[in-house]
């Protein structure tokens, strides 16, 4: 009878812990996926959840109702290259030779340059972690001659463009002057790239956000049973703009409201698709921008709503971003935020979530954002640096944001950018003076030598990379 007893107990503990194992082995085996999605030149008050009066993106405001909302979420430079190249690498773009210089600040196509080899990039990293891996959209870290390909820096495959859309060849006639509102698309016929190969050299710029949208759901689809990274970075609202049949002339915003209205329903195709797929409850999804609003082009550029200037400026306004975060389950829904958290964070917390070594034989500037996302963690994030080129502008500590050198935005060809050096520094506090009005560093010596110190650490510490274009 005992040894009856004992044999039923023993298979009952087996049954226990083979079935209540099961579904952690299953779990531990299956790391969760996760989606970045990348907007071009978005402003921090382009969306309805940030605020914008006119432009509807229902589909992002229910991301963020559903998720979490950073109020204080920065890229790590305030144009396209660096940004993109301190997001995919968890490091500031200067010590990767990514940061480019005042005279040359994103990769043209006659670079030779790229993102360098040794870089480890989220793909690489979770592809090492047997996840699939896709980039759709804009790449803008290799020039033309260059191997730095979405395809030799960790990604299964890419389908979208080389550079951003006004640096395409334009066929045969040649570019306007100007980016004029809604110009004539046979000036940007489009090459897309599939994979390594040129698979057209006219594509309808019109139909882009559509095409990338439809990538980007295969890909899920296709994917859906093992972990994937996507890296879906749109090539819109970056100028010249181009909206859809169904998009264009909706917005009371005109056709940069038709623009983000369309992209805003892609995120919305891309979040659906997971609910479809059943994937919602192991997935993160994160939304942001590269850099702020190309404000010196007029309507056809965007707003950084209550923020000082815009893209190519270290002004907030340049490199303060939307910042949604969406996992349901895992996340509370309806948070609001009002952490530190940058772009580059997303190295950190990706590597962690894919239970993928996060590298110590470099510098990383990322953080995991785990505590904040699933928690109520705080403080992570000391200090943000606004480096504009291969130089240091602007610190903030705290609620504090010290300058040391000012710009304007990026003006291109129209207008010429006047660079000012502060000595004393100007200091502003952001939490009641977010629009970088009021200077008040006579108010707070202290403040401004505590962050003197930051600057004279980080500069004494730093090395720099190698420029790479
Ligand atoms: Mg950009």
């Amino acid at each position: 009878m005992k040894m009856r007893t004992a044999g039923v107990l023993v298979l009952k503990t087996f049954l226990l812990v083979t079935f209540a194992a099961a579904p952690l082995t299953v779990a531990a085996a299956r790391p969760p996926n996760i989606v970045i999605i990348l907007a071009d030149d978005l402003g921090y008050g382009d969306l309805g959840c940030y605020g914008h009066p006119t432009i509807r993106t229902p589909n992002l405001d229910r991301m963020a109702g559903e998720g979490m909302r950073f109020t204080d979420f920065y890229v790590a430079a305030c144009v396209c290259t660096p940004s993109r190249a301190a997001l995919l690498t968890g490091r500031l773009p200067i010590r990767t030779g990514m940061a480019g210089s005042e005279q040359h600040r994103v990769i043209y196509s006659k670079d030779t340059g790229g993102l360098p080899a040794e870089e480890i990039t989220i793909a690489q990293a979770l592809k090492a972690q047997g996840y699939a891996t896709a980039c759709v959209g804009k790449w803008h870290l290799a020039g033309e001659t260059s191997d730095a390909w979405p395809t030799r820096r960790g990604f299964d495959q890419w389908f979208g463009l080389r550079w951003s859309n006004d640096m395409e060849p334009a066929g045969k006639i040649q570019k306007p002057g100007s980016m004029s509102l809604d110009p004539d698309p046979a000036w940007w016929s489009l090459t897309l790239m599939r994979n390594e190969k040129v698979l057209e050299t006219n594509a309808n710029p019109h139909t882009l956000t559509r095409r990338y949208t439809d990538e980007a759901v295969q890909f899920i689809q296709a994917n859906k049973r093992k972990p994937f990274f996507l890296y879906f970075a749109h090539t819109y609202p970056h100028v010249p703009l181009f909206a859809s049949e169904k998009f264009k002339g909706k917005s009371p915003r005109g056709l940069f409201g038709d623009v983000v209205a369309e992209l805003d329903a892609s995120v919305g195709q891309v979040l659906e698709t997971l609910r479809k797929e059943k994937l919602t409850e192991n997935t993160l999804v994160f939304f942001t921008s590269d850099n702020g609003p190309w404000l010196v082009k007029e309507l056809a550029g965007g707003s950084a709503g209550p923020l000082r200037e815009g893209k190519g400026s270290t002004w907030e306004g340049g490199m303060r971003e939307p910042g949604i975060a969406w996992w349901p389950g895992k996340i509370k829904p309806g948070v609001t935020t009002h952490e530190l958290a940058c772009s580059m964070d997303l190295f950190n917390t990706s590597l962690q979530l894919a239970g993928a070594p996060v590298p110590t034989d470099r510098v990383l500037d990322g953080v995991d954002l785990s505590p904040i996302l699933f928690g109520d963690g705080k403080g992570l994030r000391d200090a943000m640096f606004y480096y504009r080129g291969d130089e240091l502008f602007a610190v903030r500590k705290g609620n504090f944001k010290m300058h040391l050198q000012t710009a304007p935005g990026y003006a291109g060809n129209r207008v010429q950018e006047k660079l000012e050096q502060h000595e004393p520094p100007l200091l502003f506090n952001l939490a009641s003076d977010p629009g970088e009005k009021f200077d008040v560093a006579k108010e707070h010596p202290e403040v401004v030598a505590d962050i003197q110190k930051v600057v004279a650490e980080h500069q004494t510490k730093l090395v720099a990379g190698k420029a790479q274009y």
